[in-house]
């Protein structure tokens, strides 16, 4: 095994690489950890307007990429494959990943989450042939097809309002009459013509042949059931945190949200929380950066704390 770094970092997300970015700029040996791809939840935002820094808005993509660069200018690798298990051994925590096992002093948790799906009957089954999480990614499939997209939050009607740039009609189905999604927002949704809001209302089921043709919609307050022609579903619910692997290592918060200190710091010391693992997070790319770099600079203390007993 290749020598042991001072610092693991799970995600390669704007928390991950923003941790990255100061642990090896503080001269930790610093390993990053990725599941899947580099960049997270933020890589499918087709317009990130409210980073700092970027007054005309910046692709997530373009704003990942860039910081996966200036984290990599400070020695940090960047590795692939899903971490299986943490165990904490003394002061040491033994990371076990599909790249290898690693025995380190800090682990900084910045892991994210994944979409929530709907649970209903043909949801699995036409994923990518008309079910979608990502309008990015699949938004200009649908040129001037019709669309129901599910949510009520900023991510269904910032995507929803995405969306009618190729779609010829978005049904913006949500469960209740009120909206979690910003002034802002709620205001662009109402404003566009292409978009009409079926309020009050769930999708049961999503129906298709080779590719989605339909939904069955029902209403929450009559129960009356119907059904809506459309050729895509886009799903946006929210998410729940990826945190499954750590049922070793803090039992109480496996498939939840981390508790953890002003400092990021979870009940074990040098094991840390940001950005949407964390109990509380704001879930902006600002603030999971800003918590990222508290635990990094924590860590420098906690470091030397924890290796002078080991
Ligand atoms: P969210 O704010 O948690 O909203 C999820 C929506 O899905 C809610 O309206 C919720 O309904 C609904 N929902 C949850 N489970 C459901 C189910 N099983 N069936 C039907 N509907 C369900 O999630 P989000 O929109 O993904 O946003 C997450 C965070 O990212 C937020 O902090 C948001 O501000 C941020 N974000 C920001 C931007 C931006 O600033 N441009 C864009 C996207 C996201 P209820 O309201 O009834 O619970």
């Amino acid at each position: 095994m290749a020598e042991n770094p001072d610092v693991i970092i799970i995600g390669a997300g704007p928390a991950g690489l923003a941790a990255g970015l100061y642990c090896g700029r503080a001269l930790m040996k610093t390993v990053v950890l990725e599941r899947l791809i580099v960049g997270g939840q933020i890589v499918e935002a087709y317009d990130v307007d409210n980073y700092p820094g970027f007054p005309d808005g910046v692709t997530g993509m373009e704003l990942v990429e860039r910081m996966k660069a200036h984290t990599e200018n400070f020695d940090v690798q960047v590795v692939s494959g899903a971490v299986k298990d943490i165990v904490a051994e003394g002061p040491m925590k033994r990371v076990s990943a599909e790249s290898g096992e690693y025995v380190v002093p800090i682990v900084i948790i910045a892991s994210g989450a994944d979409h929530r799906r709907l649970g209903v009957p043909g949801e699995k089954e036409f994923a990518g042939k008309g079910v979608s999480y990502c309008a990015t990614c699949d938004g200009p499939f649908f040129r001037d097809k019709r669309l129901v997209v599910v949510g009520g939050g900023d991510a269904a009607t910032t995507e929803g309002v995405f969306l009618t740039r190729f779609a010829s009609e978005v049904k913006l189905v949500h469960r209740r009459q009120g909206f979690r999604a910003r002034a802002v927002h709620m205001q662009e949704a109402r404003e566009n013509d292409k978009i009409e809001f079926i309020l009050d209302t769930i999708v049961t089921e999503v129906h298709g042949n080779a590719k989605v043709t339909g939904v069955t919609l029902r209403n929450v307050r009559t129960g009356e059931e119907s059904r809506l022609d459309c050729d895509g579903v886009f799903v946006f619910i929210g998410h729940e945190p990826n945190t499954r692997y750590l049922a070793n290592l803090l039992p109480e918060c496996a498939g939840d949200v981390i508790p953890v200190d002003y400092n990021m710091e979870t009940d074990v010391k040098g094991v840390y929380a940001v950005g949407d693992v964390r109990k509380g997070s704001y879930r902006q790319v600002g603030t999971a950066i800003g918590e990222a770099i508290t635990a990094a600079m924590h860590a420098e203390i906690r470091i030397k704390e924890l290796t002078a007993h080991s």
